[in-house]
Parts: C-alpha cells; structure tokens; sequence
C-alpha cells in the first residue's frame, strides 16, 4: 500500500509539473500576443428591435496565433484569468473600444456605444483600474462604453464591486449584465447596483420557439427587467422566429448571427454606414 501510495504521488507530482509547465508556456504565449499584437477585437452589432437599426456594438476578442492559428476566446480567456495577464488583455480592449466608439460617433454624428467584457476575477483583488486611469489620461472626455459583467457578481456582498460599478457610472460609462438567467441570482439581486442593460443568455432564446417553458421565462425577464427600468438585450438570435417573439414580448435589442457575427473593425464599419446613414 505504501509502495501504491508513494506511485502514485510521483505520478501526481509528475502531472503537476507538467500543469505547471503548461501554464508557464502559455503564459508566454499570452505575453508574446499582446507584445507581437496577435490579439484583434471584432465587432458584433446589437440591433434595436423597434427599427432595425444597428444601436451598438459589442467587442469580443480574437487570438491568431502565428502557429496554432486561430484561438477561440473560450479557450484563452480561461487561462489568462488564472495566469493573472487577464487585466493587461482587457486593458488593451478596453483602450480599443474607446478608440472606436469615439471614431464610428464621429463617422455617425451620435453617440456610438461598445460593449466590453469584463471577467468577474478581475474583481477580486483591491487594485486600482486602469480603465479609470486610461480615461483620465485622455482628459476625461465622456466614453461611450458598456461594461458586460455576468450575473454572479450580483451576488456578491463585498463593497469592492459596487465601488468599481459606481465609479464606472461616474465616469459616464454603462452596466450590463451577460448571461442573464444561467446562474442562480434573481431578479432581485439587481436592485442591489445601477444595472441599465440585461441580456438574456443565448440558451433561453435557442429554445424558445419550441419550448412553451423557456418562453415563459424569457417573456417574465423582460417584463421584470422593464419594471425595474432595466432595458433588454436577447442573445444568440439567429432566426426570424424568434426575432418575431422577442418583439411580441417587448424586447428591446437582439443581437446574433441573425444580423451578423462579430467581424473585423473595417467590415463593421462599412455595415454601420451602410445601415445607420449619419
Ligand atoms: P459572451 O460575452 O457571452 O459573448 C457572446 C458569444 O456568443 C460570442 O462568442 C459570440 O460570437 C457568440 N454569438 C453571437 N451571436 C451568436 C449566435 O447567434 N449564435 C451563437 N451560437 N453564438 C453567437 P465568442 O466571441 O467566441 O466569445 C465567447 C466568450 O468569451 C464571450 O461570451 C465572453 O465571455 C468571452 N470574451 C470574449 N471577448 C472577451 C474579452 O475581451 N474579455 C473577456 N473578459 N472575455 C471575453
Ligand atoms: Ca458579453
Ligand atoms: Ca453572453
Ligand atoms: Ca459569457
């Protein structure tokens, strides 16, 4: 037993290294990208459901890698949230989407809002944001900015997320809630902080059409999220249909491969002129 013991803590130890081994390489993968530019931001559009206009965009991050090739944001975000270099990544798209959002208000002579990701790790720690600094060195110019964060951060009680929220509101920028539905908060939880936007995750909208439940409960969060003056945002719309049963049910925004996938900063931009003339 004692032999069987020590095997298999050399082999445990043995997967440790090579965990630890991984995540140091992938750590300088990271650092690589965002030295060598290997990141790029693409642009899906939120369309208001009333005129079919494109209102807004949200910015997802795209890895290319120059020899694995494309990476999905599922399988990196993950590991730059546990490496810790999440905060630089966000950094840089966070710098981004200011940059654009001010570039397609002028192109469009009105406010054009971006959405950004925020991960909930990078509410942990008591650190000073750089976003907040970032804007400061512009000189303080009003960004037109959502911040997604997910519903599981309503839920904490610490005073370090309400703090971050109240100073991204006072700095003029907007709040979201991602994935709305997916984890165990209510509708009560977001009493608790200044929400503007909710959308609603993509698996209640998938299913709607053919599931009277999924229905039900995607029809009682808009009417909720409207009573609280929240607006909402459905996710992963990809068919008419259920276009057509989001706006019975007074949705305010969609967004999905429906209108389009999230694409490159030029082909958004082309869209944005071509369907929202200034
Ligand atoms: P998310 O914030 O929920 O983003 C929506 C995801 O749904 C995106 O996946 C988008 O491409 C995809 N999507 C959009 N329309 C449809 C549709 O009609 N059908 C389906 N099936 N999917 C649709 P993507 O770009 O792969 O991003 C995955 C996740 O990675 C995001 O989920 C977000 O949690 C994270 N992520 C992406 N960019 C960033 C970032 O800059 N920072 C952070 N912290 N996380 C990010
Ligand atoms: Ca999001
Ligand atoms: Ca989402
Ligand atoms: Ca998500």
């Amino acid at each position: 037993a004692k032999q069987a013991g020590k095997n298999r803590f050399a082999y445990f130890t043995r997967e440790m290294d090579e965990n630890a081994h991984r995540r140091h390489r992938v750590m300088n993968e990271l650092r690589r990208a965002l030295q060598e530019k290997h990141f790029e931001l693409y642009f899906q559009p939120v369309i208001e459901l009333a005129t079919g206009r494109i209102w807004k965009a949200e910015a997802l991050i795209r890895w290319r890698h120059p020899e694995l090739g494309f990476i999905a944001p599922s399988q990196f975000i993950p590991l730059a949230e546990e490496s810790g270099l999440i905060d630089e990544i966000s950094d840089w798209v966070f710098q981004q989407a200011v940059t654009y959002s001010r570039q397609w208000s002028e192109l469009i002579k009105a406010p054009f809002q971006i959405a950004v990701n925020k991960s909930p790790v990078q509410f942990s720690l008591p650190k000073k944001d750089a976003w907040i600094d970032f804007l400061h060195s512009e000189g303080g110019t009003t960004p037109h900015i959502v911040v997604e964060i997910t519903e599981g951060l309503l839920m904490q009680t610490s005073s370090q997320v309400t703090n971050l929220l109240q100073e991204y509101k006072a700095a003029g920028m907007q709040v979201a809630i991602d994935d709305f539905g997916t984890g165990y908060s209510s509708m009560a939880y977001l009493k608790r902080f200044d929400i503007d936007y909710l959308k609603i995750d993509q698996s209640f909208v998938r299913d709607m059409t053919t599931d009277p439940t999924n229905k039900t409960i995607t029809d009682s969060m808009i009417a909720m999220a409207h009573k609280l003056g929240i607006k909402v945002i459905a996710e992963g719309v990809e068919t008419p249909e259920q276009q057509q049963l989001l706006s019975e049910a007074g949705c305010d925004y969609a967004q999905g491969y429906l209108y389009s996938p999230p694409c490159t900063a030029s082909h958004f931009e082309s869209m944005l002129v071509s369907r929202n003339p200034g």
